[in-house]
C-alpha cells in the first residue's frame, strides 16, 4: 500500500486545502500522509478543530518543513510527529512567518525596481488562507500577469537563491532547527538532499545529528535514490520520502498518489508518534 509524508496545504504554498488534501489522499488509497507546510503547523490545527484528525481512513502524520540558514544553499528539515501545541515550536515560527512578511514587502519593492509592476495585494489575493508567504505565491502572481510562461521559468532567471528577485529571511541553523523539532516530540529529517547540490554539506547536516533522509523524492534518480538509501543506511538514519505535493500545474506530481513510497517506510515514523 502507498504513502506520502511531504505534501503541502492552502497553509502555505498549496494548491488543496487541508479537507482536500485528505479527500484527495482517501480517493488515492493512501495508508499514510504527512502535511508538512512551509513554517506553520496551522494546516494540521486546522484539521484537528475541524475533528480530521485524527481521521478515519487515512493516517496523518503532523508535519512542518523548515528552510534553514545557509548561504549558498537551499537546505530544508522536515518534522515528523511534531506536537501542534508546543509553544517553544509556535514561538519560534510565529518568528519566522513575520519575516516572511518583511520579505515579502522587500521581494514586491525590488520587483517592482526592476520593471514587473505587481502588486502586494495582487498576491495576497492569490495566497489565500496561507499566512507563511513564499516566493512560490510571488511568481505566481508574475505567471498569472503573463510576465513569465511558468512558475519555474521565474526561478530559473530571477527567484532562485540569491538570484536578482531574491530576499532573504530570517532562518534558524540547522543545530536550531533540530533542535526544536526534538524538543516539540519530532524526528528531523533532511528533506531532498539532491536538492541541496552538494553531498559534503548533506554529510555536514547528518553529522549534525539529522534523525532521518529523504531518500525518495520525485527529483532523485534511480542512481541518486540508491545513493541516499546507502547514506541512510551508513548512519543508520530513518529513510522516508515524499511527492512534495503542492497541486501547481507545470510542477510535478500533478495529482496526489503519482508519487508514492512503501507503507513500511512511513510505519517506521507512526509508530513512533507519542
Ligand atoms: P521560499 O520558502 O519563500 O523561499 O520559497 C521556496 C518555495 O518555492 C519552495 O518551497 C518551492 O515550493 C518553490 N520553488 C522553489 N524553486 C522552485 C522552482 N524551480 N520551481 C517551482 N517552485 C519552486
Ligand atoms: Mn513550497
Ligand atoms: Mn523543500
Ligand atoms: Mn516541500
Amino acid at each position: 500500500m502507498p504513502s506520502d509524508l511531504h505534501v503541502h496545504t492552502t497553509f502555505s504554498d498549496g494548491r488543496l486545502s487541508p479537507e482536500e488534501i485528505v479527500a484527495a489522499a482517501k480517493k488515492a488509497g493512501l495508508t499514510y500522509i504527512a502535511i508538512s507546510d512551509h513554517d506553520t503547523i496551522d494546516g494540521i490545527r486546522h484539521l484537528y478543530e475541524e475533528g480530521l484528525y485524527p481521521c478515519k481512513g487515512v493516517k496523518i502524520i503532523p508535519g512542518i518543513e523548515f528552510s534553514a540558514h545557509n548561504v549558498g544553499h537551499e537546505v530544508h528539515i522536515v518534522g515528523y510527529n511534531i506536537d501542534m501545541f508546543n509553544t517553544a515550536l509556535q514561538e519560534k515560527l510565529d518568528e519566522v512567518v513575520e519575516s516572511r512578511w518583511v520579505r515579502f514587502s522587500k521581494m514586491i519593492e525590488k520587483l517592482q525596481a526592476m520593471g514587473y509592476g505587481i502588486t502586494e495585494a495582487e498576491v495576497l489575493k492569490l495566497a489565500g488562507e496561507s499566512k507563511s508567504i513564499s516566493r512560490s505565491h510571488i511568481a505566481q502572481a508574475l505567471v498569472e500577469r503573463k510576465f513569465f510562461r511558468d512558475i519555474s521559468q521565474v526561478f530559473d532567471e530571477i527567484m532562485y537563491k540569491n538570484g536578482p528577485a531574491y530576499v532573504s529571511h530570517y532562518r534558524l541553523s540547522v543545530a536550531e532547527i533540530i533542535a526544536l523539532i526534538r524538543q516539540a516530540g519530532g524526528l528531523a529529517v533532511l528533506a531532498h538532499p539532491k536538492l541541496i547540490g552538494d553531498d559534503a554539506l548533506v554529510r555536514e547536516i547528518i553529522d549534525a545529528g539529522i534523525d532521518g533522509l529523504e531518500v525518495f523524492y520525485p527529483q532523485h534518480d534511480a542512481a541518486d535514490t540508491e545513493k541516499y538509501l546507502q547514506m541512510a543506511k551508513e548512519h543508520q538514519l530513518i529513510i522516508t520520502g515524499g511527492s512534495d505535493y503542492h497541486g501547481i500545474p507545470t510542477r510535478y506530481p500533478q495529482e496526489l498518489g503519482e508519487f508514492v513510497i512503501d507503507d513500511s517506510f512511513a510505519e517506521v515514523i507512526y509508530r513512533q508518534m507519542k
